[in-house]
This record gives C-alpha cells, sequence and structure tokens, in this order.
C-alpha cells in the first residue's frame, strides 16, 4: 500500500534521470521543521531563564543600594545630631568663658575677639591661685587618716543616740598624728579642757571671713595671736571631750556660719574652679574680684619676682 501511495519525482538531465521520493522529502522537512521549532523554544527557555537570574541580580543590586542609602542616611542624621551637639557644647563654652570674665572682671566689648584669645584671658592666673590657695582653707588639715568616721550634717549621735548636725568632719587616726593648718591665719583659740564638748581646741582665724576648728586634740603646738602658715604644725590628734577614740574633728566656718568642709578638704590647684559650684555659701564671684584687683595692684616687675620666689618655694 505504501509504495503505491509514494510520489516519485523524476527529473531528466542530458546526463540522465534522477528520481526523488517526495514523500522521504517531506518527511526530512518535518523533522528539520521540529528540530528547528524545538531548538527555538530551548533557547527562549535559556533567555527566559538568563533573564530572570539578571532581574533577580539587579532586585539583589538594588536591594543593595537601597540598604546602603539607608545607612548613608541613618549616619548623616547622626552626623547632624552631633553637630547640634558640639553647637551646644561652644555655646555652654562660650557661655562659661562669658561667666568666668564676669568673675574675673575682663571686659569683652570686641565680638571679634576670638574663643582662644577669650580663654587665656579668662583663666585665673596662677598667681591668683597660689593667693587664694594661700588664705583660704584647702586640703587635709592631718597628712593621713584611717578613716572618715563621720561627715557633715545631721546623724545618729555615737554616744547618746538622737538625732543630731554633726558639724565638722571627723578623721579617725592614730593618737599623736600631727596636724597642720589648712592655710595661713592667726590662732585665735589654743585651750585644755571640756570647750563645750570640743575637748581641747585649737581655732584659727582665716582672711576673707573664713575660720577653721580643730578639736579632740590630745596637744598643740601653738598659742592664742600667733600667726601661722597653711601647712604648720598646730597640734596632735588626741581623744579629748566627747569622743569615743582618737580622732581629728574637722570644721570650716564662714561668717560664723558652719559650712561642709569636705568640699575644702578635697580642693587643690588640680580642680581650681570645682569649689565654685560645690559650695554656694561663698560668695565667689566677688572673693575672685577682689583678690583679682589686689593682684593688678602689684607692679608687674613685683609680681614676676613674686611668681619667681613661689616657684623656688614650691
Ligand atoms: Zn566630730
Amino acid at each position: 500500500m505504501n509504495s503505491e501511495n509514494r510520489l516519485i519525482l523524476m527529473i531528466s538531465s542530458p546526463y540522465g534521470a534522477r528520481y526523488y521520493n517526495v514523500n522521504l522529502i517531506f518527511k526530512h522537512i518535518i523533522i528539520y521543521f521540529f528540530t528547528f521549532i524545538g531548538s527555538i523554544v530551548f533557547f527562549i527557555l535559556i533567555a527566559l531563564h538568563t533573564l530572570a537570574s539578571e532581574i533577580n541580580n539587579i532586585e539583589n543590586k538594588y536591594k543593595y543600594i537601597e540598604d546602603s542609602y539607608q545607612t548613608l542616611l541613618d549616619k548623616n542624621l547622626s552626623l547632624l545630631g552631633q553637630i547640634s551637639a558640639k553647637k551646644e557644647e561652644f555655646l555652654l563654652i562660650a557661655d562659661k568663658i562669658e561667666d568666668l570674665e564676669g568673675i574675673i572682671g575682663v571686659v569683652n566689648d570686641n565680638p571679634n575677639y576670638g574663643l582662644q584669645n577669650r580663654v587665656e584671658a579668662a583663666s585665673i592666673t596662677g598667681l591668683q591661685k597660689i593667693f587664694i590657695m594661700k588664705f583660704v582653707p584647702n586640703g587635709l588639715p592631718l597628712d593621713s587618716y584611717k578613716r572618715i568616721s563621720s561627715g557633715y550634717g545631721y546623724r545618729i549621735h555615737p554616744l547618746n543616740g538622737s538625732r543630731e548636725f554633726h558639724a565638722g568632719i571627723d578623721f579617725s587616726s592614730n593618737l599623736d598624728t600631727p596636724v597642720y593648718a589648712t592655710a595661713d591665719g592667726v590662732v585665735d583659740f589654743a585651750k585644755d579642757g571640756w570647750n563645750g564638748g570640743y575637748g581641747t581646741l585649737v581655732k584659727i582665724d582665716h582672711s576673707f571671713g573664713f575660720k577653721t576648728y580643730y578639736a579632740h586634740l590630745h596637744s598643740f603646738a601653738v598659742k592664742r595671736g600667733q600667726f601661722v602658715k597653711k601647712g604648720q604644725l598646730i597640734a596632735y590628734v588626741g581623744n579629748t571631750g566627747v569622743s569615743t577614740g582618737a580622732h581629728l574633728h574637722y570644721e570650716v566656718r564662714f561668717l560664723g556660719s558652719h559650712i561642709n568642709p569636705k568640699h575644702f578638704t578635697e580642693w587643690d590647684m588640680s580642680n581650681f574652679d570645682k569649689i565654685f559650684n560645690k559650695e554656694k555659701n561663698v560668695a565667689w564671684q566677688s572673693l575672685l574680684m577682689t583678690i583679682n584687683n589686689l593682684m593688678l595692684q602689684i607692679p608687674t616687675e613685683q609680681r614676676l619676682s613674686q611668681q619667681k620666689q613661689n616657684l623656688k618655694e614650691s
């Protein structure tokens, strides 16, 4: 049957006749056609796949860029915050300098006067500091102590158990530990006895309204009316008066009123400005201004030689 349906194509030429089986040709054409279509579909699939992965890639890149942008945005925000904090800090410093200028009486009319120059002008000179640290009580009245057995303020009394005001700081220490004056001054009181519970007591009058008390002493090395220097030996620790063990009761008074000696015992050259904020009972501004005026009255040459002298002494 098959062979009957076969279409044979004969092409004759001068060299002879050629036969072509049309069915076979048709079959080949169909095979080629489907192979071609198949290839195209295959390539399209590959192309689609590549495209999809490319899109995925781009999406990832986009996400990364978006993240980077967000990070930069956050960084920018935090930097802006820091800038505004620095601005505030700067304004605060400028304010502080203005305060200091007020304290020491520096007049600053020039708006172009730089911050650096203003800092230098406002800083209290070394000589002024030396002056203040000589005449206003500062530092500890003894070289060493065991512990602070009682601070300044209200407490339960160790002997009678009642709540009462403790007007000084108690330095628990060994018997006969040397006690030193905390500033230049004149001895106002130096006596044995009960002395209202203070026991053996030394009082020193200092400049500018300050007074210091050294109580419960074993003995003293100065007498009333004697001028003393800062750091001079004045007495020895004892257990006299209302006392439960060898200790020094140290008081600082200003214009007759008790003030917390803590800020004064912690005060030295390195933290010179700290006490101005801590101790509000003293009008430091006018005290510093007074000292500043005193300094200005000393001629420059004399000040220089004084400074040299101070360097030699220290
Ligand atoms: Zn005490």
